[in-house]
């Protein structure tokens, strides 16, 4: 019960990593507020935890709309002492083929809308006297996949970031680090990777651990970093990705 009198909100909480931080957070005895723009999954999620949950739907890429996420958060369950900004889109193009407003997209959902929650949630935290951010970047952020242009530069904006809030905030109590997954079995990932014939094989080949990750595995390290049991790490990005970044692409 590491979040007993927690109060954490998740972004892209209805799917994925995100629902698995909820339902990990939840278990662990916090009061979790829900935001996606997925009305249905999130209502659905915030129904069957039932007490402490609640879900609000939101876009992430909306200033406005974050700074409102925060007040309700707080209104409902009497502060904030986590945040898990974790909603993400992803989309493919090379440079010269990628589309101006698909580019801004990704920015906006993957980069923007980390530094709206982060900006909104901070004078609640400081009101609690400290908290913890911890912010989905990923693998794609430490080295880059081929023609996911948008992708990569907004999850490495996520990871500089996260250092940006870690040592601006450390005396106000509040902690930020990020989390940085290799694949993972997620609707974001399998969806166009499943329409591909032996993709998933070749990818799960290139990992050392051989295998996309649950999303409950990416969710405990993120919990982790949520809880008091990280209260001497702040600024840090730790790769969640079965071996995939520790691997120099040698052929085995
Ligand atoms: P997912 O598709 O299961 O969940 C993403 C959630 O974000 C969805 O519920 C979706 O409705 C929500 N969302 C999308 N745009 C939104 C917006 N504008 N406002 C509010 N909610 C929005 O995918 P996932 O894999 O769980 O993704 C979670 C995070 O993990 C993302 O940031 C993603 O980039 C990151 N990530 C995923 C993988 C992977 O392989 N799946 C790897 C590394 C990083």
């Amino acid at each position: 019960m590491r979040f007993k009198d927690k109060v954490a909100i998740a972004t892209g909480g209805a799917s994925g990593i995100g629902a698995a931080f909820v339902r990990r957070l939840h278990g662990e005895g916090a009061s979790v507020m829900i935001a996606d723009l997925d009305a249905e999954k999130g209502g659905a999620l915030a129904a069957e935890l039932g007490e402490r949950a609640a879900f609000r739907q939101v876009d992430v890429s909306d200033p406005a709309a974050m700074a409102a996420l925060a007040q309700a958060t707080a209104d409902t369950f009497g502060g904030i002492d986590v945040l898990f900004n974790n909603a993400g889109i992803g989309c493919f193009g090379e440079t010269p083929d990628l589309d101006i407003e698909q580019w801004k997209r990704v920015i906006a959902i993957n980069l923007d809308a980390v530094f709206y929650g982060s900006k909104a949630v901070i004078p609640f935290m400081r009101q609690r006297g400290g908290g913890a951010i911890v912010n989905t970047a990923s693998a794609s952020g430490m080295a880059a996949d081929y023609a996911f242009t948008a992708y990569n530069a907004a999850k490495a904006g996520v990871i500089n970031y996260t250092r940006c809030l870690a040592i601006d905030h450390a005396r106000d109590g509040i902690r930020a680090n990020a989390i940085c997954p290799g694949p993972v079995d997620t609707p974001l990932l399998v969806t166009g990777v499943d329409a591909i014939q032996g993709l998933r094989a070749d990818w799960e080949r290139r990992v050392p651990m051989n295998r996309f990750a649950d999303p409950a595995e990416i969710a405990a390290v993120a919990a982790f970093l949520a809880s008091d049991d990280a209260s001497y790490l702040t600024g840090a990005s730790i790769p969640v990705d079965g071996g995939l970044t520790a691997h120099t692409g040698q052929p085995d």
